[in-house]
């Protein structure tokens, strides 16, 4: 079935227009994006006319997870809850991605492989959600204090090299190691490394072997040396990066995708600490790491966004980064034409271009000058199908 949507804006995943534009879909792909007038009468059956509207590629959350949401409480409980309900609530939460204009979404690290389960369920109709890339179980070192969702705990290069083998061969498409912890408390604490070049270095050799990609949980500190020198492809959160790190991280070209709502979001990380000094003490963290992503924003780190499982808040993290500075073309394309660059997908999805994937949303409003547009949903489209109206 063919439909139409016109708008007054487009992101096409790399840059705007205003002026009249339409979008003719056929089957799953974009058939024509047409700038101007349209040439086709708009009475017809199929169009869609959201005037004052921005049409954009779907978004790509680059950093979420399966079975655990941070706006439902405790994840540790989450991690054991029993299969079907685990698996269940995670569905519920990418159904809230999907709605919310998140066509994409890169999982980091879920119990027992449900993560590749679920996203073959997606990619054949059993089940609804965002097209997933997903990395399987997430590694972590038996020291570690954070990373409450890896399940492979392992400390020596070999048994680290064991887990990425037998995450690939169970139908990963990333690998994702922790090499930081907890980012509360003390500083010391938060920046002690769990591995260093070696461990990362087995982990991205192997995954780039494979023709996969690798992501790190890391706040900074040793460990983020150690991530940029191993040649890891995404460094996660980087919440307390120095300047030096991120030049580094701009000049070898490792993708930074900072999660910050995570903490600002009043459902986040912060709202299941009690009042108290330790919740002063988070707080305090908590700006401590808006002051180095306003740093990373301005940097020329090449960017991604994700929320960390708080699940359906893809525009809420993108307005906190332009709160924090954030451009919004440099926001729009890090959700949209960076994230297929860094998913090996370019050209498929993150684009309203001819011959892409027909994946679209429409939001209201012009969201080439505020992305906080991108929280008024008007329409969502996923392979041609409409999965959101209104
Ligand atoms: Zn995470």
């Amino acid at each position: 079935m063919a439909l139409e949507i016109r708008a007054r804006h487009m992101w096409d995943g790399d840059a705007g227009w205003t002026g009249p534009v339409t979008v003719r879909v056929e089957g799953d792909r974009i058939r024509l994006v047409e700038k101007g007038a349209p040439t086709v009468p708009r009475e017809r059956a199929g169009v869609l006319d959201f005037g004052e509207a921005t049409i954009l590629p779907g978004l790509v959350d680059m950093h979420t997870h399966l079975g655990i949401n941070h706006r439902t409480g405790d994840m540790r409980a989450q991690m054991t809850d029993p299969p079907a309900r685990h698996v269940a609530a995670g569905m519920h939460s990418l159904l809230a991605d999907l709605e919310s204009g998140v066509t994409t979404a890169k999982l980091n690290g879920d119990r027992e492989f449900y993560d590749i389960q679920v996203r073959d369920a997606i990619r054949d109709g059993v089940a609804r959600g965002p097209r997933l890339l997903v990395s399987g179980r997430g590694i972590k070192s038996s020291r570690c204090t954070g990373g409450v969702v890896a399940t492979c705990i392992v400390d020596d290069v070999e048994a680290i090299g064991r887990c990425v083998d037998e995450n690939l061969a169970a139908g990963a498409d990333w690998i994702k190691l922790f090499s930081s912890g907890s980012v509360l408390g003390a500083l010391a604490d938060v920046l002690q490394p769990f591995y260093g070049t070696a461990q990362l270095a087995v982990a991205a050799s192997k995954a780039h072997a494979a023709g996969k990609r690798m992501s790190s949980h890391c706040f900074g500190g040793e460990a983020a040396d150690a991530c940029i020198a191993a040649g890891v492809d995404v460094i996660d959160h980087g919440w307390l990066l120095t300047d030096r790190q991120l030049d580094a991280m701009g000049k070898r070209g490792t993708w930074l995708c900072p999660t910050v709502g995570v903490l600002t979001h009043p459902d986040g990380v912060l709202a299941h600490i009690p009042p108290g000094p330790a919740h002063d003490a988070a707080k305090r963290r908590r700006d401590e790491v808006c002051g180095v992503a306003r740093k990373a924003l301005g940097s020329g780190v090449p960017l991604l966004v994700g929320t960390d499982a708080m699940h359906g808040g893809l525009a809420y993290e993108l307005e906190t980064l332009q709160d924090l500075g954030g451009a919004p073309a440099a926001l729009l394309r890090a959700a949209t034409g960076n994230a297929a660059q860094a998913l090996g997908l370019t050209g498929e999805i993150g684009a309203v271009r001819e011959g892409a994937a027909a994946d679209l949303l429409v939001v209201g409003g012009n969201a080439l000058l505020d992305v906080s547009r991108l929280a008024g949903v008007l329409l969502v489209v996923q392979a041609g199908r409409i999965v959101k109206k209104g």
